[in-house]
């Protein structure tokens, strides 16, 4: 239980109302920030503006998967107010806070450094990120079967990277029929694709083995599929970039040669956003009783 802890919860989308769920099924206090056009209620949960939350009793902050924007801003789906973070607000609280966020960048890392708060990114945790392959699989199956017009059965599909999505991507395809190649770089994941009985290769011929694929998903947050290796395509190949924001395509370039290039991200919340809550929502339950509980009543 989190019975004693009063959690933050400052906006988001669909997601955080798995999170906020669980939370207070679980007995903690929230102040749901962002959420005042949410028609739902929940019990021990009060919807409250940024300015009215007393901070100095705040033992952590839960953000949205993408954190806050580059000036602070955090998204909400459920208020027009405008949301913003800063080192005023949050040096309120007291040294024990943690601050919880998918991802983050400069702004928000910098902030926590500055007002000496721990900072958790969610999504850098090989649990979440292994979880939340699942729904973004089945968003990749479906941008792949809405984009083209042959079965993912029997159809040449490349997958570049063999990470924590790029190998549930590569097995689930195989598992549908289709005849799979991974592109990797090291020999470990090259002795492991060849394991799974798919077909290996080096990211270094990257541009001799896209000559004869279909669909190309990329997994790899590095600029990989250059104008030269999209050169080497057929018409019809499909590129489906899963990897965080810009990719790693020459969009510009394939728009030129008339490939289709997809940029997609945020899949799992697209997709699943129930269970893609629900994936952070556990996580986030047990690191709160570790991080903040147990250090809290270890004090004591
Ligand atoms: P990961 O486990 O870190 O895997 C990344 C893969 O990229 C590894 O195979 C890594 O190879 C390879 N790689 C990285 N830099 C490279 C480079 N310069 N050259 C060649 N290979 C390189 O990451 P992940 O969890 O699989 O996530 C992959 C991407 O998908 C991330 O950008 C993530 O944000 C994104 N993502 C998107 C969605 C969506 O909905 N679109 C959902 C989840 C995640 P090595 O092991 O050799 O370094």
């Amino acid at each position: 239980m989190l019975t004693g802890l009063h959690i933050a919860i400052i906006g988001g989308d669909a997601r955080q109302l798995e999170v906020i769920r669980k939370l207070t099924d679980l007995d903690a206090k929230l102040s749901l920030i962002g959420f005042d056009q949410l028609d739902h209620g929940f019990t021990g949960a009060s919807k409250e503006q940024l300015d009215e939350v007393d901070f100095s009793n705040v033992d952590s902050i839960i953000l949205p998967v993408a954190g806050t924007n580059n000036e602070g801003e955090v998204d909400t789906i459920f208020s027009n107010e405008k949301v913003v973070l800063t080192e005023e607000l949050l040096s309120n609280t007291p040294e024990h806070c943690v601050i919880y966020s998918g991802i983050s960048n400069h702004y928000l890392d910098n902030l926590a450094e500055k007002i000496k708060r721990r900072l958790v990114k969610l999504f850098e945790r090989d649990d979440v990120a292994i979880y939340n392959s699942i729904p973004t699989v089945e968003g990749t199956i479906m941008m792949v079967i809405q984009h083209t017009e042959f079965t993912i059965h029997n159809s040449n599909v490349a997958v570049l990277g063999m990470g924590r999505v790029g190998l549930s991507v590569a097995r689930t395809f195989a598992a549908l029929g289709a005849n799979v190649k991974v592109g990797a770089r090291k020999s470990e994941h090259i002795a492991r694709i060849f394991e799974m009985g798919m077909k290996p290769f080096h990211l270094s011929h990257l541009e001799s083995e896209i000559q004869d694929v279909d669909v190309c998903i990329n997994t790899i947050p590095h600029h990989i599929v250059t104008a030269s290796v999209i050169s080497r395509m057929l018409p019809h190949t499909l590129i489906i970039d899963l990897a965080s924001k810009p990719g790693g395509t020459d969009f510009r370039y394939a728009e030129k040669r008339g490939i289709k290039a997809l940029l997609a991200p945020g899949l799992p919340g697209i997709v699943a956003p129930k269970t893609a809550g629900q994936i952070v929502a556990n996580v986030l339950s047990k690191l709160l009783r570790e991080d903040i509980l147990e250090r809290k009543g270890n004090k004591e």
